[in-house]
């Protein structure tokens, strides 16, 4: 039997896979409902995520919780919010491809012991990383792909909506309104939730 995500995320609690651990405060493992049928996959965590612990706590995760309540009608609760790698890389700098490939089982696992029908990729690394593609992002959005037993539909990184202004909020809503769809799609519960038309 596999070991229950509570076990994985015990494990990556004290990971020294690769260097980022030595600059870490906490190990970000993710959050939410770890049964949801949809699933947020960001690129690391920043300053406040490793203060906190948890994923998505700073600007861009504000951005992100509004959004996806707008779009999509749904609290941050009933997802599941996790990240390419777990630990802060110095000075928000990218993840490495060396940490990358380090930290993947651990998503890996998150992927398979939740079994999103839904994942949205938010930015470059996340979506290059799980649709195995080197194409920008900015060419990845904009519809979905069959992934496992589900769809992922890439998106921009909210950091960017922050920086770029009207074109990429629009884009981040469109491909938010388009998981929602693919939730319908697959008989999701999560679908019908909130205010969202
Ligand atoms: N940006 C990310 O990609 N992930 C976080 O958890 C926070 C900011």
């Amino acid at each position: 039997m596999p070991a229950p995500l509570s076990a994985v995320a015990e494990e990556a609690s004290t990971c020294t896979r690769c260097a980022l651990a030595a600059g870490r405060t906490t190990v970000v493992f993710g959050m939410g409902d770890p049964t949801s049928d949809l699933m947020f996959v960001g690129e690391g965590p920043g300053a406040e995520e490793d203060k906190q612990g948890l994923p998505f706590v700073g600007r861009s995760g504000k951005l992100l919780d509004q959004l996806v309540w707008e779009e999509m009608g749904l609290t941050r609760d009933r997802t599941y919010i996790a990240n390419v790698v777990k630990c802060r890389p110095p000075n928000n700098r990218d993840p490495l491809p060396e940490e990358i490939a380090a930290c993947r089982p651990y998503l890996e696992a998150q992927l398979d012991l939740i079994g999103p029908k839904v994942v949205v990729t938010l930015g470059k690394f996340a979506g290059q990383l799980l649709l195995e593609s080197r194409e920008a992002i900015t060419r990845l959005r904009g519809r979905s792909y069959p992934f496992a037993s589900g769809v992922l539909v890439p998106t921009v990184h909210p950091a960017y909506v922050l920086r770029g202004g009207a074109e990429p909020m629009a884009q981040m809503r469109a491909d938010l309104v388009r998981a929602k769809q693919a939730l319908a799609a697959a008989g999701s519960p999560l679908a019908t939730a909130g205010a969202a038309s």
